[in-house]
């Protein structure tokens, strides 16, 4: 959650700056530097993304000379000071300070003084009005009554675009767990897969369990169900102790992994690791580890399986696999039910394909340079139906429907990166919000005297 800190609000109010100067989205006639010099902007230069002045390569022309550079921003100019610039030579080529407010003259290493531009008095009051407004208001979604500016070309666009920005991000965490893990690739997706398969509440223990039981273990048993069961219940703490009586299932089961636990020198997790508290039965992680346990009877290389699938059935179908007869018919140890197939089912195996193997194919394609895996995991997500959770369903109240789980995952990127941390200036959505206003409201001064008073305050402006 975004938390209005002295250092976030000031942050945001920078922004707001950039994306004025970015945008040419302020009064542009007659411009004067402070000490009167004529200006005339040809280019407002690429925001700089590195260390450094914050636009690069701007053209502008003071008193009738071009000049080609930097432009440094600020909402005083003083900050120029408090920011150590002037001891720092990237700043020597900054041709132009552009300040809210100068409240101190800024000199260069050799004694000239850097031309000056003040905004304040020049910023259209319609856009501050709205970006005050986006920035302070409680609504779920900061813009959640202006949504309708938005056309569907920039709203598809932006979420192309966010998907895209998500897969990265979740491909960049796997490849780093591939680096950690000596380029396992199916550790890793293991690890990635029993994950997804623990859900919200067990996502963490399953996780765990795969670090505390090394897949290669695993796959030496490949062929037993039963062992595969014995090392996967034994290292999770969860087989039953001694004490009562014990169904022949349970004493196999413990028999063996007495045997494996001592062969490979295992330490098993706490039983206390798992939830099972308001679970449905399907979800319990005792179904979650059985259901591994037949995953990996059927193949020790899911990895592998998962690269060479050409579709998305193919993929369904990977992980359509049965239980164990003991599994079919209980939900716990001990607590016999009527006999069930208990299969992954369709939302559980499309969470792992959103949750794991697009990550995994993203990663991959990254790893091997080969854009065809990168495109084979957005049209997967393309492929997949919607998620449907509370987030999405808020979306949709808002008319914002997912139509696929493309479109889900990137309307959930969007919520947790951009609106909750009030970055709507970043966000095509915001910058036509407050394009619109602009457009709408012109130079007009639709502030009330209070407003404008509120507004400086906050940017700290007379
Ligand atoms: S980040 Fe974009 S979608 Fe979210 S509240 Fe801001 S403008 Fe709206």
């Amino acid at each position: 959650m975004f938390l209005p800190t002295a250092r976030n609000t000031k942050i945001m109010r920078e922004a707001f700056l950039h994306f004025i100067w970015r945008t040419g989205r302020f009064d542009l006639r007659q411009l004067r530097s402070t000490t009167g010099q004529d200006i005339q902007i040809h280019q407002f230069g690429a925001p700089n993304e590195d260390g450094g002045p914050d636009f690069l390569a701007a053209q502008v022309s003071i008193d009738g000379l071009q000049w080609a550079g930097q432009v440094e921003m600020h909402l005083n100019s003083s900050e120029w000071y408090d920011h150590g610039h002037e001891r720092d030579p990237a700043y020597d080529n900054v041709i132009l300070h552009v300040v809210l407010r100068e409240d101190r003259p800024v000199f260069r290493a050799d004694g000239s003084r850097i031309p000056c531009l003040e905004l304040r008095g020049r910023i259209p009051p319609g856009i501050l009005r709205s970006y005050w407004r986006l920035m302070h208001n409680e609504n779920w979604i900061p813009c959640q009554h202006q949504l309708h500016y938005v056309g569907e070309d920039v709203r598809e666009g932006w979420l192309g675009f966010l998907v895209r920005e998500r897969l990265n991000a979740k491909g960049e965490y796997f490849l780093g767990t591939v680096h950690r893990g000596r380029r396992d690739w199916e550790a890793c997706f293991f690890r990635a897969l029993a994950r997804s398969m623990g859900g919200r509440v067990n996502g963490e223990a399953m996780e765990m369990l795969t670090q505390a039981l090394p897949l290669r273990i695993l796959q030496k048993h490949q062929h037993s169900l039963l062992q595969l069961e014995a090392l996967l219940f034994g290292q999770s703490g969860l087989l039953p102790s001694a004490d009562g009586e014990q169904e022949e299932y349970t004493i196999l089961l413990k028999r063996e992994y007495a045997l494996l636990r001592t062969k490979y020198g295992l330490t098993p997790l706490p039983a206390a690791a798992w939830r099972f508290l308001r679970m449905r039965p399907n979800g319990f992680p005792t179904v979650r580890i059985a259901q591994l346990a037949a995953l990996l009877h059927r193949t020790g290389q899911l990895f592998s399986k998962a690269l060479a699938a050409t579709d998305q059935r193919e993929l369904m179908n990977m992980f359509d696999v049965k239980l164990s007869n003991y599994w079919r018919s209980h939900y716990r140890f001990g607590v016999a039910t009527e006999t069930k197939d208990r299969r992954l089912g369709d939302d559980m195996v499309r969470s792992i394909l959103i949750n794991a193997v697009a990550p995994a194919l993203e990663a991959y394609g990254r790893a091997r340079k080969e854009g065809k895996y990168r495109n084979r995991a957005v049209s997967l997500l393309r492929a997949l139906p919607a998620e449907d959770n509370s987030v999405i369903r808020r979306w949709r109240a808002l008319g914002w429907t997912a139509g696929n789980a493309a479109d889900s995952q990137a309307l959930l990127s969007l919520k947790k990166e951009y609106c909750s941390r009030s970055r709507c200036l970043e966000c095509p959505v915001g910058q036509e919000v407050l394009g619109q206003t602009y457009r709408k409201d012109g130079d007009g001064p639709i502030l009330s005297l209070n407003e404008r008073a509120v507004l400086y305050r906050i940017a700290g402006v007379g």
